[in-house]
Formats: structure tokens, sequence, C-alpha cells
């Protein structure tokens, strides 16, 4: 009966099958979940990888690791085999909670298939917890426990362990400039405040709301305002499992009508997309209900900007360009809150939430004050949200953030800040590049490619992409023949004899750059490449390659 008055509110709603679901579901799914992780070894403080398509028991999975304290560690789950590997064996991982397969954009994904591959290469992991998301069978081995078989049989109820409000609650893997990606690490108290308060100030969320971020939950936009904002506001969440163009171009709006969300929250690289399809996608579908439309990801354009605000929102609801990180937790940077009326400017996140103070900085390292100045972006003062470490690699975490300027949280980016003293963000300084709003670094992918044995080396670089934000040109001096990716990487291949390097070993990535964009015209200093003749070489491969293109 206490739970009575939150049978009334809805918790979760999952589109594809558009299974309404109530906290007290999801309290009982997440309570013999827990005990069922419980009873199987789980305990405080390890860490449990999570392979999952959103849905109900992707949320009941990240509650019941938190409500035993143990911690989640979610994987995308268009990730490889190789990539959910590495992240297991960083995280020290002795568990997985998998589905049989995942459903998206009308395809099916043997989800627990890759998992054994990846399992093959971590000794830890002592069991595989495998729920049913679609009705087909799969091969089950030793190690592996069918959730839907023992779950029944477990304890409804499961007291929350108590944690200290610095433990950790989640990690979240993310690309850094180094091949090695890493271990985000986020605790408990902090980041739930943070995720709750941007929740209901960024996106203006009133209770009895609709939420509908459309994220999944492989990334940090999934875990903050899928499923933490939301659940700590006691919110209606949508979990959208799908693409934005399955069946058709109106996937989303359809959605908004049928479940009148009133907050949409998506990605400008989804944005783009849509906007080449006929307005009546939008149009026919009732979206009165919209009261805010926000985007996070990457910078979004004008033109998808004035889109979505106009097409999408009718010109009525405000759009909120959302600036943030995995390792921030939460919003840091977005026009709202503001005061009523004030004004929202396209394409731009504007305004520091609360507590969060933005500084610009130099080349030398001094704060650049003043309006209407570029710099690296920087954070001068800690905020709840922030991450806390980088697991395993505490040194890395100061290197990384801490040290390329002094007293400062650097994230990687630049920033403009306009002559009224709005923030606009410019892009990545590093070596990271964002396919799809997904954060991808070039290391990452050459270490990949340079396990080929056809590859000797190669070079990744990002390029402005109409849809995708950045694609990659690869170039190597071998052969490539196979490549197989995860499906945000587009790929777009040169084979050059050599790469363009410093006598000192680095690849001067610039170059590749402006040979990409057909910008050769101004290459810069190119003075301290080993050999500078390799440029004529490479612009010349490129051409070969756009006469060849041409002719197909
Ligand atoms: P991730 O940690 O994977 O969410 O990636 C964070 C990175 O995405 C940031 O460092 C930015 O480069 C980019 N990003 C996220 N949101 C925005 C935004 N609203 N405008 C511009 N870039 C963004």
């Amino acid at each position: 009966s206490a739970l009575e008055p939150l049978e009334k509110k809805l918790s979760l709603i999952y589109f594809p099958t558009c299974t309404v679901s109530y906290y007290s579901a999801l309290l009982e799914m997440t309570c013999r979940l827990a005990n069922t992780l419980k009873s199987y070894g789980v305990q405080r403080g390890e860490r449990v990888a999570i392979y999952m398509p959103v849905s109900p028991m992707a949320v009941a999975a990240m509650m019941a690791c938190a409500r035993i304290g143990a911690v989640h560690n979610v994987v995308f789950a268009g990730f490889s085999s190789e990539a959910l590997a590495g992240r297991i064996q960083d995280a020290q991982c002795k568990f997985v909670i998998t589905c049989n397969q995942g459903v998206r954009g009308g395809r099916i994904f043997d989800l627990k298939s890759t998992v054994d591959k990846a399992v093959k290469s971590c000794p830890s992991i002592q069991h595989v917890f495998v729920a049913k998301r679609t009705n087909n069978s799969v091969p089950m081995g030793k190690l592996d426990i069918s959730l839907d078989e023992v779950m029944a049989g477990q304890s409804s109820v499961c007291a929350p362990e108590p944690m200290d409000s610095e433990e950790m609650l989640f990690m979240l893997y993310t690309s850094g400039s180094t091949g090695k990606p890493k271990g985000i690490v986020h605790t408990q108290a902090g980041y739930l405040l943070y995720a709750s308060l941007t929740h209901q100030y960024v996106f203006d969320y009133t209770p009895g709301d609709v939420f509908g971020c459309v994220a999944d939950i492989g990334w940090i936009t999934g875990h903050s305002y899928v499923v933490y904002g939301p659940l700590c506001n006691g919110a209606t969440s949508v979990l959208f499992e799908s693409t934005p163009v399955y069946p058709h171009p109106g996937r989303y709006w359809e959605t908004v009508q049928r479940l009148r969300i009133n907050q949409f929250y998506g990605a400008p690289t989804a944005i783009r997309l849509l906007l080449k399809h006929e307005e009546n996608w939008v149009k026919k579908y009732d979206r009165s209900s919209l009261k805010t439309l926000a985007s996070v990801g990457e910078p979004i354009n004008q033109e998808a900007w004035e889109w979505f605000y106009n097409v999408v929102g009718d010109g009525r609801c405000p759009l909120v360009d959302t600036w943030w990180q995995t390792e921030t937790g939460g919003v840091c940077i977005a026009p709202l809150p503001a005061e009523p009326g004030a004004e929202i400017r396209p394409a731009m996140a504007m305004r520091p939430f609360f507590g969060i103070q933005p500084a610009l900085l130099g080349e030398k390292g001094q704060i650049i004050t003043g309006n209407d100045v570029s710099g690296a972006l920087c954070i001068s003062k800690p905020w709840p949200g922030m991450a806390r470490t980088i697991f395993g690699d505490h040194q890395r975490f100061v290197d990384a953030y801490f040290k390329p300027y002094q007293g400062q949280y650097f994230s990687g980016d630049g920033a403009y800040r306009t002559e009224d003293g709005y923030y606009q963000i410019t892009g990545r300084m590093d070596d990271v590049i964002n396919i799809s709003g997904h954060r991808l670094g070039t290391a990452e992918i050459e270490d990949a490619l340079d396990n080929h044995p056809d590859v000797p080396e190669s070079a990744v670089i990002g390029i402005p992409h109409e849809i995708k934000g950045e694609g990659e040109i690869c170039c190597t001096d071998g052969l490539v023949i196979y490549f197989v990716s995860c499906e945000s990487i587009s790929s777009l291949f040169k084979v050059v004899k050599r790469l363009p390097k410093t006598r000192s070993g680095k690849i001067m990535r610039r170059i590749l750059r402006k040979v990409a964009m057909q910008d050769t015209s101004n290459l810069g200093d190119v003075s301290t490449l080993d050999d500078p003749s390799v440029v004529s070489e490479i612009i010349e491969a490129h051409k070969q390659y756009r006469s060849h293109a041409a002719k197909k």
C-alpha cells in the first residue's frame, strides 16, 4: 500500500512495444535483479558491465547495481566485442548483464554472441546474466544465467545499501586523445544532485511532464537524462530504442504525438538527417504537447537549429543547445535557466548553469578576459557533477584535465565569448573527433587499424561532414583490405606511401586535414616535417582518389 501513490505515476514509457511501466514495477524489477546479482556473488564496489539496448530491463540493471552499491559500467550495445572486452578488462568486471538480442531500426542484433566473443578474452568474468529482448533462443554456456528464470524466484524486496556520498555510483568509458579509452568515474551524491537539478532547470521540467530524451543509455546523456535525472525527479521518461528514420522519418514526431511528450532532447546529427525529408513528416503529427526542445552532442549548425525550432517547434518552444561532457555529469552551459523572456540565440549554448564558472584560456595559459574573445574552454571552480577520477589511473585524470591550465578544469573544447558575454562552443581542440555526436579518439581508431597485418601505420582525421558532424579519412602506407567498425564510423580511406611526420615522429594531421578539405594553398609551416616532399605525394594521391571517385 505504501507503493499505491506511485502506481498512479507513469515512470517509463518504452516506445517500441509501448509498454507503460510504473515506479512500483521498476522497483520490483530492480529488487529482484539486485537480489539475483547478490545471490551470484556481486559485491558492493564491484564493477558490473551492462551491454544492453535501451529497455526497462537496462534501467533496472543500472538501478540494481546502484541499489547494492555495485558500480555499473554501461557499454554501448553497438560496440564491437573487442571494445567491450577492453572495457571489461580495464574495469576488472566480474559480471556482465546483457540481452539475448537487440532490435534496432528493424534489424536484429546478436548481443549475446558479441558478449561471448568478448568474454573469451576476459578471464575475470564469473557470470553473464542474460535478459530476453526477443523470443529467439541463443546458445547458453557455463557462465550464463537466464535472468527471466532466476529473477522470478527472487524476493521483490531488497534494502538499498547505504553509501557514502563520495563512493562510486558508476563508470562510463569515453574516448581520449590516446588509444586507451578513459573510464570516467562518477560518485553518488554530487552526480545525482547535478543530474536532477539540471534536468529540472535546463529543460524546464515540471511535475507531470513526459520527458523524451532519445539518447542511448550507452552514452552519458542516457545516464543523466533518460535514467538518473528524470527518475530523481519522479518524471515520466521515454525509452527510445529505435532510429530516427525507422520505419519512416516521422518516427520522432509520431512518438511525440502518441506519448504527448513535453520535452524533446535529441542530437544535431539526427536533426540534420531529418531536415532533408519533406516537412510533412513533421507537420502531419500533433506536436502541441511540446514545451522545450533541446540538443546535445556537438555544435548544432544554424540550419538545423532553425528547422528544429521553426518546423518541429512551430517557433513557439524554447530550443536549448546544451553543452556538456561525460566528465561533467550534467549540462554546464545552456540557454536555460534564464529570466522569463530572456533571449535565446540560435545555435549557442550561451549561459553557464548555477555554480559553473567558465573561463577562456590562451595559449600561454593566461585567462582571457573581456568579451568577443576565443580560447580554451575551462571551468574554474568544482561543481557537484564533475567526474572524480579515471578508473585505475588518477594521474591520467590529473594530467588530462588539470595540467594543461593550472587551477582549471580543461574541457578539451574551444569556445568563443560573444560581445554580450554568451558562450559559443567552437569544437574540440585535441585529437578527438565527433561523429554523429559520439566522441571517438583518433588514436583509438588508428590502434584498431594498425592491428591489421597489412596496415603498418595509419592516421585518422576529422573533416566536416554534412550530417554526421565529422567524417574521417585514413591515410596508411599499407593496404587496407578489411575494416570492420562500429556503425558510427563512416569510412573514407586514402592509401598513401608515407604519412607526414615531424622529425620527432609526430604525424602532422593538420596537413592531412587540409589536403582532405582541398585547402592546400596555405599548408602553414611544414619545416618541421622530416621530409617535406611527402606533402606533394599526398596531394597527388588525393587527386587520384578524387578522379577515380568521379569516374565511378
Ligand atoms: P561526450 O562526453 O561523449 O558527451 O562528448 C562531449 C563532447 O561533445 C564535448 O567535449 C564537445 O566537444 C561535444 N559537445 C557536446 N555538446 C555540445 C554542444 N552543445 N555544442 C558543441 N559541442 C558539444
